[in-house]
């Protein structure tokens, strides 16, 4: 038995690839979605194309990086609806290079958006979800929260950094509150157009050439956004069927 009751859907990264389609399909499910992401022009795009179709949908900039903005963010989508039930965060970068290479700014970058992003969003959420009694976070890793290959150390480390925040969170949470890791494998979006690095972008090219499309990693979101207030989906990893490893 699933329960589709109407919920608040917070949705960071929302203007491409999953973050994109997760919001898309929430709204489609019949949740009220809002949307944060910088490009604020691709927000208003699909924000009337979900209208156009029926959903429900605000969308806003946000930078995950900016605690405060995710504070406002998140406080001024539940004043307008009185309640979050959920928050996607999703927002992420991987900008893929050896650690020889010294590309700092972009480990930084990583960091900020990948672990930071999530913090800030825990940090935003959880007031809310405490003084409701319930919430779920649903927080989008990667299969390279899994493992490491040349060139994704730094990118693991947040990743495998996301994966520990969501568990602690879950084990140290009232039963009220539900956590959700979901891993994606390779997956369509516009994520591998940021790698600076000639080597790392090059290999990417090729293995990316088996993909899901991003309305699969949005429906596993739905699956476990959707199950009974009772249960709690840990974790769910989606890779392409022909992914190895
Ligand atoms: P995209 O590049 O298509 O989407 C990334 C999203 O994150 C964009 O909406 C972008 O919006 C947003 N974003 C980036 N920086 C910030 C920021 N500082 N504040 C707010 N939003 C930000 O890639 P994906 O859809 O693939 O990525 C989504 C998540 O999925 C990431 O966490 C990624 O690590 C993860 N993932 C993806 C895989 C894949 O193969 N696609 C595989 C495994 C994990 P904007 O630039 O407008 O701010």
């Amino acid at each position: 038995m699933t329960n589709t009751a109407k919920k608040v859907v917070v949705v960071t990264g929302a203007s491409s690839g999953i973050g994109e389609a997760v919001a898309r399909r929430m709204a489609a499910d019949g949740h009220i979605v809002v949307a944060g992401a910088r490009r604020e022009e691709r927000l208003e795009t699909i924000a009337t194309e979900v209208r156009a179709a029926g959903g429900t949908i605000d969308v806003g900039p946000l930078d995950v990086t900016d605690r405060a903005a995710m504070i406002a963010f998140v406080t001024a989508a539940a004043e307008r609806h009185g309640r979050v039930d959920v928050l996607v965060s999703n927002a992420g970068v991987m900008l893929l290079s050896m650690i020889g290479e010294l590309l700092v700014d972009e480990w930084d970058r990583m960091i900020d958006v990948n672990l930071r992003g999530l913090l800030n969003g825990i940090a935003a959420v959880l007031p809310v979800f405490r003084a409701q009694g319930s919430g779920h976070l649903v927080s989008v890793a990667s299969i390279g929260a899994h493992s490491v290959v040349p060139t994704s150390g730094v990118y693991s480390a947040t990743k495998y950094a996301a994966w520990a925040v969501a568990e602690g969170l879950r084990q140290e949470s009232d039963p009220g509150l539900r956590v959700t890791t979901v891993s994606p494998g390779v997956t369509e979006s516009e994520l591998a157009e940021h790698i600076s690095d000639p080597v790392a972008r090059e290999a990417m090219l090729e293995y990316r050439r088996n993909v899901v499309p991003a309305s699969a990693i949005a429906a596993a979101v739905a699956y476990a956004v959707d199950q009974p207030a009772g249960v709690d989906v840990n974790e769910i990893i989606v890779r392409p069927a022909a992914q190895r490893p």
